[in-house]
């Protein structure tokens, strides 16, 4: 069986986006469904509609594997990722990637966010110095914090840290965060065990750190 039927992801992700700038009359009747509904039932179409479009898109193949909806661009995971979201659907638990490859300067920016600048800059040369970053890059943001030379101040945390490595996974595309479809880091506990049962069989982790719920990688 061939790969090349699946539809665009970023396609099927802007369905399962939110409403944006106009809402569409499905889009509002999913909103009035949640309203009286509940999440439950709201999750249960919208993890219909991969299919749909998966139809819509006239691939006509139904061997092929449906694929995890989100941004898939650089990642060599995306056999073990659609494996999870088949296990997940088929559990009830509807997902797709929030974030999965990142470039150098996407991390150090997540890296710098909820940290002092202090705190920062003796990380990243740190980082240098084990050759994880060049050290061009690292002067270059270091000056860009800098209080002394600008008045950038360094980015919210949410609250806290949100990376605690400069070569995540997430750069060599071995690592993706996986949230539920529409509830993304609101779902169940149920689900994420469910996800990290997924993983596992797939050869996959969370994290780490295991705490980092939504982060799967290659070990
Ligand atoms: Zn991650």
């Amino acid at each position: 069986m061939s790969r090349t039927h699946v539809p665009n992801s970023d396609t099927i992700e802007a369905h399962l986006k939110p409403p944006k700038r106009t809402p569409s009359g499905a889009q509002e009747d999913l909103l009035a469904l949640q309203q009286a509904a509940g999440n439950g039932a709201v999750a249960t179409i919208l993890d219909r509609q991969p299919d749909a479009e998966m139809a819509a898109a006239g691939g006509g193949d139904q061997n092929v594997a449906p694929a995890m909806p989100g941004p898939r661009h650089g990642l060599v995971i995306l056999p073990e990722l659609d494996a999870i979201y088949a296990a997940m659907k088929a559990a009830g638990h509807p997902t797709r990637i929030h974030t999965g490859f990142r470039t150098l300067d996407q991390q150090i920016q997540l890296y710098a966010k909820g940290r002092s600048f202090a705190t920062f800059k003796r990380d990243i040369e740190a980082a240098v110095k084990a050759g994880i970053v060049p050290q061009a890059t690292c002067t270059e943001w270091v000056d860009h914090f800098d209080p002394a030379k600008g008045n950038r101040a360094m980015p919210a945390g949410e609250p806290n840290e949100v990376t605690w490595k400069f070569d995540s996974r997430h750069l060599t595309g071995e690592a993706a965060d996986v949230v539920h479809a529409t509830l993304a880091w609101g779902a169940s506990p149920a689900f994420w065990v469910a996800l990290k049962e997924a993983a596992i069989a797939q050869g996959l982790q969370i994290g780490p750190p295991s705490s980092d719920l939504a982060h799967v990688q290659r070990p």
